[in-house]
């Protein structure tokens, strides 16, 4: 007799980026929040690399890769991406 087997799997899944670079102290989260809203484009609120949400007075960082596909990142995590981590 044939019969279905169902498995779950949890799998991980590792994307890569390229980025060109990054800007540090790009501009607070507030000031960026205001422009974006004002301009009718979408909010990025948490940061690219570990996913914690932006405070308002937070200075955000600036990955960019000459692309429209440039990501912020908090303080911390550019810390660590320019020491090499
Ligand atoms: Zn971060």
């Amino acid at each position: 007799m044939v019969k279905d087997i169902v498995l779950e799997k949890d799998v991980v899944t590792i994307k890569h980026y390229l980025f060109r670079g990054i800007a540090t102290e790009f501009m607070t989260f507030g000031r960026y929040r205001k422009a974006r809203a004002m301009a009718n484009m979408s909010i990025q609120e948490k940061c690219f690399v570990c996913e914690n949400e932006f405070g308002e007075e937070e200075n955000l960082s600036l990955l960019f890769n000459g692309n429209r596909t440039n990501k912020l990142c908090c303080e911390k995590c550019a810390e660590d991406i320019l020491k090499g981590e």
